[in-house]
């Protein structure tokens, strides 16, 4: 009976997950559907916990150590959550990720040891002889998974947050690829050997998986982020169906095939909008390493730029028919979305069309931007894609660029030694006039110079993204 319930509460679990998945796609649902999917979560734990019985029909029994793991585990993701700042989201998105792949390592290590100890006496028998390679794929294919997408997330994590700067070398891409060999070669000799002599091979697994994770991560620059960000996310999502698979429970397998197959996606679509291929995400050979045209700091000189002041930014979209706003990662820093919307709306009361255009890669996480605006209920049909917007800008008469940097960048279409050259961009110098808000003139994440800044179509509006606005708005109002 228990063991119906068990599955039943399964099967409740699974069907959450798949509603909150298809509750995430729209802002006006996303959080609700967090918390569908996360009382799912709850029920498959608690289920997991009180009906799971192990083979010998046993119940679990340590109590004490899931529940202080459940206690530490549940009050430190509430503080870190309550606290973590809007821009820092990104960044802990990543670590959480990572946990979730060392979890999945974790799990397989701990299916291996148990293989293990119950064939102890049995030291000159091959695991081979004990454990099915069905089984032993799996086992191995989670701990490996998992391992790199442990340290890969820990690195990015660093990343992001700036602590780790690439890093890159000669025929990296050739080392990568030995120690790849090496992790499924001493995965085949864990199967291979004897109980007796299980140890060294399996710790080696870890071992070049954990060194995989960095290399194929530390290379990868500014513009690449965000495809790595969702395969390391694809990759947890994959090994944690590995520890469903070993553990025949079917919340985690749903949820983990979920991850991974979203993530797969979503490493789809952000190679489509990054214009790179996902042969050379896996082998981890693009995007680092070039250094020209550095910013602040660097080499390449661009001329003068000229500045506009606030009333007359004010005055050139107030009598303009049509404004195309290009969010950046300096908007969500300033937290000024609701002053955005709000000259959004000053400006529309005037009869301008205003619209936004949105970069796939624009801020620090896959979708930042459409989230940062629904949080200030900007309308979502007033967002357009990239293509749309690219189509849309030469009708445009003016383009209020607010804290973006690289995703306007022309050097992406110009400059083949750029680290940012083949991502497509938002072609704002294609309409009339084009306004950029930041505060200085240093670089985006991608740490380049922008050509953008110096042409004649373009005047700078240097401050804060928030005070900026909420001077435009009260200009605006006064035209
Ligand atoms: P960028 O990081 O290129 O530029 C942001 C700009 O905002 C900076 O130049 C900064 O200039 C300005 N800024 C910062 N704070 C403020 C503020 N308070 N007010 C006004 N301006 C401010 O951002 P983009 O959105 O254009 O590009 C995103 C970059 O991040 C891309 O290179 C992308 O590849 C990368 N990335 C994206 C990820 C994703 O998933 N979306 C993940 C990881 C990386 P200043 O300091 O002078 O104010």
């Amino acid at each position: 009976m228990e063991l119906h319930i068990l599955t039943l509460c399964y099967i409740i679990a699974s069907v959450t997950f798949i509603i909150g998945l298809k509750m995430l796609s729209s802002p006006a649902t996303a959080r609700r559907g967090n918390l569908v999917a996360a009382a799912g979560m709850t029920i498959a734990i608690f289920a997991t916990i009180f009906l799971f019985r192990e083979d010998d029909g046993k119940k679990l029994h340590n109590y004490v150590w899931i529940f202080a793991g459940l206690i530490i585990g549940t009050i430190a993701g509430t503080l870190a959550a309550k606290k973590v700042k809007m821009t820092a989201m990104p960044e802990m998105v990543s670590l959480f990720n990572g946990m979730g792949g060392a979890c999945a390592a974790l799990i397989s290590a701990a299916e291996f040891y148990h293989t293990y100890k119950i064939n102890q006496g049995a030291v000159d028998t091959p695991f081979s002889s004990l454990v099915g390679v069905g089984q032993y794929i799996t086992i191995a294919a989670g701990a490996i998974i998992g391992t790199i997408s442990y340290t890969g997330s820990i690195i990015a994590w660093g990343k992001l947050n700036g602590r780790i700067k690439d890093f890159s070398f000669k025929g990296q891409h050739i080392v990568n690829m030995i120690i790849l060999v090496l992790v499924i070669g001493a995965a085949v000799w864990a199967y291979q050997s004897a109980m007796g002599n299980i140890y060294l091979p399996f710790i080696l697994i870890g071992f070049f998986a954990f060194i995989y994770g960095i290399l194929f991560v530390m290379p990868i620059g500014g513009a690449d982020m965000p495809v790595v960000i969702s395969l390391l996310n694809s990759f947890t999502g994959v090994a944690a169906a590995c520890g469903g698979f070993l553990y025949n429970n079917k919340a985690m397998l749903t949820g983990g095939i979920l991850v991974g197959a979203a993530g797969t996606l979503l490493t789809i679509l952000m190679c489509k909008a990054m214009n790179r291929s996902l042969t050379n995400v896996l082998i981890g050979s693009f995007g680092g390493g070039a250094t020209a045209a550095k910013g602040e700091g660097g080499t390449k000189t661009q001329g003068a730029y000229k500045e506009i002041s606030l009333a007359d930014a004010a005055m050139v979209m107030g009598y303009a028919n049509k404004v195309m706003i290009v969010p950046g990662y300096g908007l969500a820093v300033a937290q000024a979305q609701h002053t955005c919307h709000e000259l959004e709306k000053i400006l529309g009361e005037k009869g301008v069309e205003v619209k936004y255009a949105i970069h796939p890669v624009a801020g620090r996480m896959p979708g930042h931007m459409n989230v940062l605006l629904a949080e200030a209920d900007v309308s979502y049909d007033k967002l357009l894609e990239m293509e749309y917007a690219n189509d849309e800008f030469a009708t445009t008469d003016v383009v209020l660029v607010l804290g973006a940097n690289d995703v306007v960048n022309p050097a992406a279409k110009n400059d083949p030694a750029s680290p940012i050259y083949g991502m497509p961009i938002l072609e704002v110098e294609q309409a009339k006039t084009v306004i950029v808000n930041k505060r200085s003139m240093k670089p985006g994440y991608a740490g380049i110079e922008n050509d953008l800044f110096f042409q004649p179509k373009t005047s700078m509006l240097f401050g804060d993204a928030k005070k900026v606005l909420q001077e435009l708005c009260a200009e605006v109002k006064n035209i």
